[in-house]
């Protein structure tokens, strides 16, 4: 111990650039740890009420506060705390509106007061839109957002001076000079609110930027190359194989916890599972020349529990954010469990299809020209039992995570046929569409008939080259479908703006339940489902599955 502070007082007194040869393999010196974590989802302060038991993890951020000071009291300079994306989702992010800007700023600045160091968007950072995320990000001030494929002047998260999140981020720790860069899952695309952002390049939103990036931080001279990726194990070792010179790949999204590393291509490639659960621990000696010393590198993951003793600051903090933003309410009960489970999911979206159409009748002039309604599974988020017992609000926003909001359309018989054509486009035999969830309709799809095609021009649908012919049995609201009829349908503004591949619904007349043309606001100013179901729940109108 003495030995290593007097070389430490020589080195900080000489500086160590010129003096490396004499420096022995195990110094601190060129020495850095890691500590990493990725998908924790808000999952900052373990379980609540009501959260399905798979998901009871001890994984606290007041424990990881701890835990990185404890090593930084060890090696001062020589530590980092990096999350490799999806920081929020869910309980925090699926508020209500007027509070949720304030909820998303307050836990990303949790994660900041907690010690995080560098981190790389994830798909979720975006599921309640690049407005709320570039509100939370312009408050943080020492945790780095670092990520390189994005296009820098997508309008709402433009990034004129590099605030909100950079491209590139170098950093010294433990006398190595360490260059990050970052890559978001192209999916974010669909699978998110992903609004007017653009990936820098759209045909190879990945491998282009990592290209780009690498030869930046080498022209910059840094020792090591540590890409942050929010890709998916899979992605990452193809990112390995094909981008040479990248000597770390920190990822998450597939919440694959390695106990080992993995080696492809030059790199190195860890992830530490999901929600807390782990922290993974990447101790690396590099070369000052640059790359690392697998040798003597090392990476294994610990379990975040009661042995890792929390912060009792961060404890208070954590706490008072919990007291103020996500007091769980309990809203009504239910006799039955809601299944969401994979394609059990048809039956809760049913109820909630019949929701939308009760609501939508209580809206002025509508009363009795709602008929029925086409939601999509997609918008149906978790993939759990919620047994019976009591239903809280949280747990409603965490099954409706993107603000959907009721739309309605004025259509013909003919045009309503067409639109649920789409719906047996991907349709099995003699089944409904397989991702179209109806209430007020019958249907049956012959997937042997030929089904719709679409008329491209530049890769966008710009009309229909051939109608579809597999809709068969059309009933709604108990009547065959007269094709010069008028029927009010009720559905959301994701399909209403084409989402999902219901092209001909942008054809339609779409109106918000208060009459407004859709175009206009696209109904942001009206409720969305969760809030009709969450009524409805209160009401004790929400049927039973
Ligand atoms: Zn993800």
């Amino acid at each position: 111990m003495r030995q290593a502070s007097l070389l430490l007082a020589f080195v900080l007194f000489t500086g160590c650039g010129v003096h490396q040869r004499n420096l022995n393999r195990d110094d601190l010196h060129h020495r850095c740890l890691l500590l990493t974590t990725n998908d924790s989802e808000s999952h900052l302060d373990g379980p609540r009420v009501g959260t399905p038991l798979r998901f009871h993890y001890q994984g606290t951020l007041d424990r990881i506060a701890a835990e990185k000071r404890r090593q930084l009291r060890q090696r001062p300079q020589g530590v980092l705390l990096v999350s490799a994306g999806d920081v929020l989702q869910g309980r925090y992010m699926a508020r209500k509106d007027r509070d949720r800007r304030q909820a998303a700023r307050r836990a990303w600045r949790l994660y900041e007061q907690a010690g995080y160091d560098v981190g790389v968007l994830g798909n979720h950072e975006f599921d309640a839109g690049p407005a709320v995320l570039r509100y939370a990000l312009s408050g943080l001030k020492t945790f780095q957002i670092v990520t390189s494929n994005l296009d820098p002047h997508s309008p709402t998260l433009h990034n004129p001076k590099e605030r909100l999140y950079k491209t590139l981020w170098t950093r010294r720790c433990g006398g190595l000079k360490l260059g990050f860069f970052g890559l978001l899952t192209p999916t974010t695309r669909n699978i998110s609110d992903f609004g007017d952002t653009r990936f820098s390049d759209p045909q190879e939103p990945v491998l282009a930027p990592a290209r780009r990036a690498v030869a930046a931080l080498r022209a910059q001279r840094v020792d090591v190359i540590v890409a942050l990726t929010h890709l998916g194990l899979r992605a990452d070792l193809r990112l390995a194989r094909a981008v040479s010179g990248i000597d770390l790949i920190i990822g998450g999204h597939s919440h694959t916890l390695l106990r080992k590393w993995k080696i492809a291509g030059q790199s190195v490639v860890v992830q530490s599972g999901e929600r807390f659960g782990h922290l993974g621990y990447l101790d690396i000696k590099g070369r000052p020349g640059g790359g690392i010393i697998r040798a003597a590198s090392s990476w294994r993951v610990r379990p975040i529990d009661e042995h890792m003793s929390p912060d009792e600051r961060m404890k208070t903090i954590v706490s008072r954010f919990r007291a103020d933003y996500a007091v769980e309410q309990i809203v009504g009960h239910r006799t039955k469990a809601w299944n969401l489970k994979g394609r059990e999911r048809r039956r809760y979206g049913r109820l909630v299809a019949q929701a939308a159409m009760k609501w939508m009748r209580t809206q002025s002039g509508l009363s009795d020209k709602v008929a029925g309604a086409v939601l999509n599974m997609g918008g149906l988020r978790t993939n759990s039992i919620y047994p019976a017992g009591p239903v809280t609000d949280l747990e409603i926003r965490s099954i409706h995570p993107f603000r959907n909001r009721p739309v309605y359309l004025d259509v013909s018989g003919a045009e309503l046929k067409e639109m649920l054509e789409h719906a047996c486009t991907k349709g099995h035999r003699g089944h409904l569409g397989s991702r179209a969830i109806l209430a007020g309709i019958d249907m049956r799809c012959n997937g042997e008939r030929p089904r719709v095609r679409y008329r491209k021009s530049k890769g966008q649908v710009v009309g229909i080259a051939q109608r579809g012919q597999r809709v068969q049995r059309l009933e709604v609201a108990g009547k065959k479908i007269d094709p010069e009829g008028r029927y009010g349908i009720v559905t959301n503004d994701y399909i209403a703006r084409g989402g999902s591949g219901y092209w001909w619904v942008t054809q339609l007349r779409r109106r918000c339940a208060d009459g407004e043309d859709f175009q206009r606001r696209r109904c942001r100013h009206l409720p969305t489902l969760a809030d009709v179901v969450e009524e409805a729940v209160r009401a004790g109108t929400f049927g039973e599955p």
